[in-house]
Order: structure tokens, then sequence, then C-alpha cells
């Protein structure tokens, strides 16, 4: 690719303006994206943290189910974040009654599995691809309960008798163009898993 880096941020819902400061921090151009047309134009799509069933139905209102589906089963490289991993499972343990999600990612994901002990909880862990631990922030989020053959363990939650049952449990994935975290990188001033996600995006 020799032109900038052209990346969407989905736009219904949630961390929109984060995820964009992230991005722009590292020079790419970072535009947020709810229309078809500006989802078909991006080199790549981030899908930020927020409420998965708000944004589910907001993509279904905008006629984006099809449109999202379609590129992401193309290989348009996306990065879910949270609620954005909700969206990019495959199947979700405690999603509500009818709660649908894009998919992609072989993964069940456990959607509020951290909320049961506490609403938000803080861990560094260490995630390949990065030298050094990366301070992860969870706010209400889901873990991943268990994935395919094709997909890659990039991160778990320290396996300290401390962290109880959030000891060891899968928070950040890749599947060939798509990559999620259970937790949210766009908090906080670390641009390494953007740049993950970038790389990923230069390398398709
Ligand atoms: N609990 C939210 C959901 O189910 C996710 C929380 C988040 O993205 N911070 O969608």
């Amino acid at each position: 690719m020799n032109h900038p880096l052209h990346v969407g941020v989905l736009a219904l819902q949630g961390d929109v303006r984060e995820h964009l400061e992230a991005l722009l921090r590292l020079g790419v151009d970072a535009v947020p994206v709810r229309r078809p047309a500006e989802i078909a134009a991006a080199d790549g799509l981030i899908i930020p943290g927020g409420e998965s069933t708000t944004m589910i139905k907001l993509a279904r209102n905008f006629d984006l189910l099809d449109p999202l589906r379609d590129r992401i089963a193309a290989g348009l490289p996306t990065f879910g974040t949270c609620a954005g991993m909700i969206l990019l499972a495959d199947r979700i343990i405690d999603g509500t009654a009818d709660q649908t999600t894009l998919g992609g990612l072989d993964i069940t994901v456990r959607r509020n599995a951290f909320g049961r002990q506490t609403d938000s909880f803080e861990t560094d862990l260490a995630l390949t691809g990065l030298d050094t631990p990366v301070h992860a922030v969870f706010i209400r989020a889901p873990w991943v309960e268990s994935v395919g053959p094709a997909v890659e363990v990039l991160g778990r939650v320290p396996d300290r008798a401390d962290l109880g049952p959030a000891a060891g449990r899968i928070v950040a994935v890749r599947q060939g163009a798509l990559m999620a975290t259970s937790f949210h990188p766009e908090v906080g001033a670390d641009g390494r898993v953007h740049e993950l996600f970038l790389d990923l995006i230069r390398t398709r």
C-alpha cells in the first residue's frame, strides 16, 4: 500500500472518539464510518467498545449488517475491542435472547464476564508482538471462553490465584485479518496495540 492508511472506526455508539484519537496519534488517516460506501473505502476497521446489543441494533437500523458481514468475510482487516470483540464473535454466552453478531472470529465470548466480580478491572498482561506488558483496562468486558483451531491466542489475564475466575482467561485473539481484545487499548497513551493492528493491515 503506498497511500497513507485509511482506517475507519464504526461510529454507531461507544468509544469512537478515543479510537480516532489513538489512530491520529499514530499518523494514519482515521475517520468515523457509518455508511456502506465509507466502509467500502476503508483499509481497515475498528469496532469500538460500548454496548454490543445497542451497536448491533443500530447496525441493523442503518442497513449495515450485510455490508459489514460481506466486507469482513472478504478480508477487511477488522479490530474489535470489548463490545467490538462480541460483535466479531461467532458465538456468545450470556447475550440477550435475540442477540446476534457480525461474526467472523471462531470464538465463544462470555459477555460481562468480569462484570460479575467487579465492573472494571485493570492488569498488566503480556501480548504476542509486544516486548513489554500492556496495561489492560477492562470495563464490563467479555472474555474468550473457547477458540477454534484457526484462532491465535495473543494474550491472557495473568494466571494468578488472586485474580479468581479471571485468572488465565483469553482476552486477545487473532484469526487471519481479524483481531480482538476484551480490554480497551484506546484508554491511555500506549498506542502499541493499535500499532499491531496497523501492522496487520499493512501485511494483508
Ligand atoms: N458489556 C458490554 C456489552 O455487552 C461491553 C462493554 C464495553 O464494551 N466496554 O456489549
